[in-house]
């Protein structure tokens, strides 16, 4: 059944496991592992209940969103039974950025079709075309967050951190140069403002012409060469700083975690203790936002569920 809604799913995931006999215990906080040389026996609940077992899957997602159940403990668990983490990032993140008056100026506004380029110490690193958009406190949208993982990893190197946003992707300087001689051909009584309308909505023309220090009602046939050179420089290069990224609590996805290294590739056990299995987040995978972190999260858990299933979860051992 589509029904496009998140609900239905969980709907249906539940039904599936009732129908198969399988008991949901809620509120049942892991704790610790108990385990015996190298294996895993039981585990202990936050209310010192314990549950003994055959297998173990540790499916405790990453750091990120918290409210959403997934606060981290999956790491510190694995840890204690000697598994390597890589270091945890936020990621997928939005970020903060050092313009602050610009910003509350641009809140809400959303660019579509721009090119973003990150610039780190001022030497181009990254760049990527598609939709980003504008809050109150900074950047976020699709283009934003699927580069945020290499920019978290600037900033941690303490590189300082610049954006650069073509608004005009599809044309050179020549060209839009020639696009604004035209307009302001076509239209030589209306103002800047009136024919900037016609390239870049409304709440960039303000910074536009703070920027560029141009009064808003100037008519377009007193504009100078010198002052279309920085119109265009603005549209093709408008710069910002980044200062910081929103952390975990924002992340829709953590990098890092459980070592891949340490986990066998064909049913995600551990190679350390034979009846512990990982699935989703909570190993060091992850990627861009368009679906894949859920599809990695269910193709693994699908993956090891088969693997169980079939006994074939000793082969490694
Ligand atoms: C706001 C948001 C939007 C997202 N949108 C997308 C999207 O559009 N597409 C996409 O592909 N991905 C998206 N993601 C990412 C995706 O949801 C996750 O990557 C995926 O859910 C990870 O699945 P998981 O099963 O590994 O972990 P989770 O879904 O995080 O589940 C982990 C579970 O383990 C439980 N748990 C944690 N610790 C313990 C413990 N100690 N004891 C017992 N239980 C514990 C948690 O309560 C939780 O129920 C989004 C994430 C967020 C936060």
């Amino acid at each position: 059944m589509k029904s496009n809604n998140a609900k239905e799913i969980v709907f249906a995931l539940k039904n599936l496991l009732k129908k198969n006999k399988v008991e949901i215990i809620y509120k049942a906080n892991v704790k610790k592992f108990i385990k015996k040389e190298n294996e895993i026996i039981a585990v202990k609940l936050e209310n010192k209940k314990i549950f003994r077992g055959k297998y173990f899957v540790l499916a405790t997602g990453g750091a990120s969103y918290p409210r959403t159940g997934s606060t981290g403990d999956g790491y510190k668990l694995a840890k204690d039974l000697g598994h390597e983490i890589i270091s945890i990032r936020p990621s997928l993140v939005p970020f903060e950025i050092k313009e602050q008056k610009k910003i509350e100026i641009l809140n809400g506004l959303i660019l579509k079709n721009v090119k973003l380029k990150v610039l780190v110490n001022n030497k181009k690193e990254l760049e990527k075309f598609g939709e980003m958009q504008f809050y109150k406190w900074g950047i976020s949208g699709a283009i934003v967050l699927n580069l945020s993982r290499k920019i978290v990893d600037f900033l941690n190197g303490k590189k300082k951190i610049k954006i650069s946003i073509d608004l005009k992707p599809a044309l050179s300087d020549e060209k839009l140069t020639n696009r604004l001689i035209r307009e302001f051909k076509k239209f030589p009584n209306l103002s800047i403002e009136k024919i900037l309308r016609k390239l870049i909505p409304e709440k960039l023309i303000k910074i536009c012409l703070q920027e560029t220090k141009i009064s808003f009602s100037k008519n377009v046939k007193i504009i100078s060469n010198n002052e279309k050179i920085k119109i265009v420089k603005f549209l093709k290069n408008f710069s910002l700083e980044i200062t910081k990224d929103r952390g975990f609590s924002e992340a829709i996805i953590t990098a890092g975690g459980i070592s891949t290294k340490e986990i066998y590739k064909n049913n995600l056990q551990s190679k350390i203790l034979k009846n512990l299995f990982f699935t989703g987040e909570v190993i060091d995978v992850d990627a861009d936002t368009g679906g894949y972190n859920l599809q990695w999260a269910f193709s693994s858990s699908y993956l090891v569920a088969e693997k169980l299933m079939n006994n074939e979860e000793m082969k490694n051992f």
